[in-house]
C-alpha cells in the first residue's frame, strides 16, 4: 500500500491510513504522534524526584528492582498526548449524532453539576444505609417517576444497560413461569427486533422464533397467531419498532399473549418517543427495560456507562429482582424483596448510581409536560428528516415514522454506490453517519434518529448533506464514495480488521534533508 507520496505506507494492509500531501503528515491543524510508548526518553520526567530509595514491600517478596517500564515524557507532551488523543474522538458536544436506535441525544450540564455533588459522588456503596438517605430517596423517586410514567406497578432499578434490562426480564419471566410449573421452551421475537433480543433469549435458554414483519414493516399478526402457543414463554417486542414505527396492533398482540399463558416483553429502547404520552402498562407490557442514558440523556457512545431498570406488572412483581428502597419508619432502607422462586440480585451493589442521578435531574428539570414534549419533538424532527429527504432517498414504508427515518439503498441502485460508501461519504461533509445495514430487515438500511435535542438549522445542514451526496451519487460520482472519506484522520478501513487488529503507530515521514 503506497501514501499519497508514493512511499509505502507504515500502515499495515488494514488501515489506509495516508499521511497527506503535507511534509510532516500532519493535516492542517490535525495532528498525528506516535503512540505514547514510542516517545519514551528513559530518564525525562515532568517532575524532579530526589532518587528515591527502595521501599520494602508491606506485601512481602513483591519488592521492585526493576522499572515498570512507564515513558519518560516531559508534562507538556502528556498534556499535548491526550488532548489531541481526545479531538479525534468525534462525540455529541461536536455535532450531530444521528445513530438510529441509540438516541444520541445532548447530555445537559445540570445532569453532570447534580452527579458530582460530593454527597453523591464520594458515597460507597458499602456505607450503612443510614449515611446514604439522600442516595436512597433518588432512588426512591426515580424509580416512582418510572412507575408513573410507564404505569406499571414495580420497577427493578439494578440492570446496568439494556441488554442487562432484558436478562432481568427474561429471568423473572422464566422464574414466574418455573413457580406455575409451567416450564415453557420458546420465545417469539420480531425479525426487526435488536440483536440482544434474540441473544437474551438465548442466554435464558429459550429457543427463538422469528416473527416475520409484513409488508408495512410491523408485526405480521397472522403469523404470530399461528406461532403462540401454550410453549411459549414470552414474545419480546419493540415499540415503537426498530423500523421507526408504532406496532398499531399492540394491544390485540397483549391479548393474543395472555390467552396463551405467555409474557409480553418490551424492548423500551425507543420509549423516548412516546415517553408522557402512552403508558406501556396501559397496553398490556409485562417488563419493560428502560434505557436511561438513551430516554432521559446520562451520557453514553463511549461505551458506558448504562442503566437499564426494568418496570413490571403485577404478575411479575413478586419475583424481580431487588434491591428495592423501602420506608422504614422515618428512614429509607433497601429491602431484598426476594419471594422464595424471586431471581436474586442481577448485580452486586444498587445500580449505576450516578445515571440515576443524571436521569432524575433531566426528569425533574423537564416536569412531565417537558417530557411529553420530548417525544413530540423528537418525532417532530425525524419527521421533519423523512420527508424533507423523501424525492432524494428511499424511505422503506410509506407515512410518517415516530422518533426515527428509515430508509433502504433502493435509491443508489445502479450507482455504484453502497450504503457503506454513503455512509463514509457524510464523513466527509462533517456528520456522524446513521445506523447503517441495521434494521435487517431492509436492504442496505439506513436509520436516522436525530432526537429532539437538534436545532432546525442543525436538521437542514444534515439535510442540505444529505441531498447533495444523494444527487452526487445518482448523477454517476461514484468515485469520489468509494475513496470516502478523505479528510479524516484515516481513510477507508477494513471494518473488520480495523477492530479486530488496530494499527494506531502513526510514524512522522522521513525527513529528506536534501529537500
Ligand atoms: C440500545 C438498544 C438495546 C440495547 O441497549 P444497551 O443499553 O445498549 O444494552 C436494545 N434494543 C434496542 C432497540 C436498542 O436500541
Amino acid at each position: 500500500m503506497m501514501n499519497r507520496q508514493g512511499r509505502p505506507s507504515q500502515a499495515a494492509e488494514n488501515t489506509s491510513r495516508t499521511t497527506g500531501p503535507t511534509s510532516t503528515g500532519h493535516k492542517a491543524l490535525d495532528l498525528s504522534e506516535p503512540l505514547i510508548f514510542e516517545q519514551d526518553r528513559p530518564g525525562q520526567t515532568g517532575v524532579d524526584f530526589e532518587d528515591v530509595p527502595l521501599s520494602r514491600s508491606r506485601l512481602g517478596g513483591l519488592d521492585r528492582d526493576q522499572s515498570i517500564g512507564l515513558p519518560g515524557l516531559t508534562e507538556s507532551q502528556v498534556v499535548r498526548h491526550y488532548t489531541r488523543l481526545s479531538r479525534k474522538n468525534y462525540a455529541i458536544d461536536m455535532g450531530m449524532f444521528p445513530l438510529g436506535s441509540c438516541t444520541m441525544k445532548h447530555n445537559p450540564r445540570l445532569n453532570e453539576a447534580m452527579a458530582g455533588l460530593p454527597g453523591f459522588a464520594d458515597i460507597h456503596p458499602l456505607q450503612p444505609t443510614s449515611t446514604i438517605q439522600g442516595a436512597l430517596a433518588v432512588m426512591d423517586q426515580l424509580g416512582d417517576w418510572l412507575i408513573e410514567l410507564t404505569g406499571m406497578p414495580g420497577v427493578s432499578l439494578a440492570p446496568k444497560a439494556g441488554a442487562h434490562g432484558e436478562l432481568c426480564g427474561l429471568m423473572t419471566i422464566r422464574a414466574a413461569l418455573e413457580a406455575r410449573g409451567d416450564a415453557r421452551s420458546r420465545v417469539l421475537v420480531p425479525e426487526s427486533a435488536h440483536g440482544t433480543n434474540p441473544a437474551t433469549a438465548a442466554l435464558c435458554g429459550y429457543k427463538v422464533d422469528s416473527i416475520p414483519a409484513n409488508d408495512e414493516g410491523r408485526v405480521d399478526l397472522e403469523a404470530l397467531k399461528e406461532k403462540l402457543d401454550d410453549d411459549v414463554a414470552a414474545i419480546m417486542l419493540t415499540n415503537p419498532n426498530t423500523c421507526g414505527l408504532f406496532e398499531r396492533d399492540i394491544v390485540e398482540i397483549a391479548e393474543l399473549t395472555h390467552a396463551a399463558g405467555a409474557f409480553f416483553y418490551c424492548d423500551g429502547a425507543n420509549f423516548n418517543a412516546i415517553v408522557g404520552k402512552v403508558r406501556p402498562g396501559d397496553l398490556g407490557i409485562d417488563a419493560m427495560h428502560i434505557n436511561l442514558h438513551k430516554t432521559f440523556s446520562t451520557p453514553h457512545g463511549g461505551g458506558g456507562p448504562g442503566s437499564g431498570p426494568v418496570t413490571f406488572s403485577e404478575a411479575l412483581v413478586p419475583y424481580a429482582p431487588g434491591p428495592f428502597v423501602k420506608q422504614a419508619g422515618d428512614a429509607l432502607t433497601l429491602d431484598e424483596g426476594f419471594e422464595p422462586e424471586a431471581i436474586g440480585r442481577m448485580a452486586a451493589f444498587h445500580g449505576q448510581m450516578g445515571m440515576f442521578i443524571r436521569a432524575l435531574t433531566y426528569m425533574l428539570s423537564h416536569g412531565g409536560d417537558g417530557l411529553k414534549q420530548v417525544a413530540e419533538d423528537a418525532v417532530l424532527n425525524a419527521n421533519y428528516i423523512l420527508s424533507s429527504l423523501q424525492d432524494v432517498m428511499s424511505p422503506s414504508f410509506a407515512g410518517p415514522c415516530m422518533h426515527e427515518a428509515l430508509f433502504d439503498d433502493k435509491f443508489l441502485k445502479d450507482t455504484g454506490v453502497s450504503t457503506l460508501d454513503f455512509s463514509k461519504a457524510l464523513i466527509d461533509e462533517g456528520f456522524h453517519p446513521m445506523t447503517m445495514y441495521f434494521p435487517l430487515v431492509v436492504q442496505g438500511a439506513m436509520l436516522i434518529e436525530p432526537t429532539e435535542t437538534e436545532s432546525r438549522e442543525s436538521l437542514d445542514e444534515f439535510i442540505h448533506a444529505l441531498r447533495h451526496l444523494a444527487q452526487s451519487a445518482s448523477s454517476g460520482k461514484s468515485n469520489s464514495f468509494v475513496a470516502a472519506p478523505q479528510y479524516a484522520p484515516v481513510t477507508r478501513l477494513d471494518e473488520t480488521q480495523a477492530a479486530r487488529k488496530p494499527v494506531l503507530s502513526y510514524q512522522p515521514p522521513e525527513v529528506d534533508a536534501a529537500e
